[in-house]
């Protein structure tokens, strides 16, 4: 007998998973629009706790160290605080030994604006969500690769949206 039986082997190559990547859109919605989300300081009070209004609304600073989300290093998208726009995947967060969570990258440059603060007496360059001009840190440039960019972000200005670890899930 020549038949030749060909076995087609289904490649088993070992899944080298990153886990820190993050499907974003399986864990938010992403905006359609980025129309400004505007309400008044009252609105604005009723919603937010007093230390989250302080942060970001009146542009204050969380002490170093205190952030519930410094030290969390689950999978998952980080939203904004106020207005829920995903502002940053858990891919691009990293130790910056600050004391405030750090990312090297927003997750699109359109959520997030930039405005100079001189509040230290010196020029910082102030992120905030675009979409509810709510306060969420400043940006440096003394990150890690690939953006060189470090993101210093009050974790109160922060929700984070947990990335389903359950596989084959419809
Ligand atoms: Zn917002």
């Amino acid at each position: 007998m020549l038949t030749m039986l060909i076995i087609s082997l289904v490649a088993c190559t070992p899944k080298t998973q990153d886990v820190a990547k993050v499907d974003i859109a399986a864990v938010v919605d992403l905006p359609t629009s980025l129309d400004k989300v505007v309400k008044t300081d009252e609105e604005w009070r009723n919603q937010l706790t007093e230390q989250e209004y302080y942060v970001i609304r009146d542009k204050g600073t969380e002490r170093p160290n205190t952030g519930a989300l410094l030290k969390n290093d689950k999978a998952g998208v980080y939203t904004c605080k106020a207005c829920a726009l995903p502002l940053f995947s858990s891919a691009t967060k990293y130790d910056s030994g600050t004391g405030w969570p750090s990312y090297y990258e927003p997750i699109n440059k359109e959520y997030i604006e930039e405005d100079t603060d001189y509040n230290l007496g010196y020029a910082r360059t102030e992120v905030l969500c675009a979409r509810c001009d709510g306060h969420l840190g400043h940006v440096f440039k003394d990150g890690p690769k690939p953006t060189g960019l470090r993101y210093c972000i009050n974790s109160v200005s922060l929700a984070f949206e947990q990335a389903d670890q359950a596989e084959d899930q419809p």
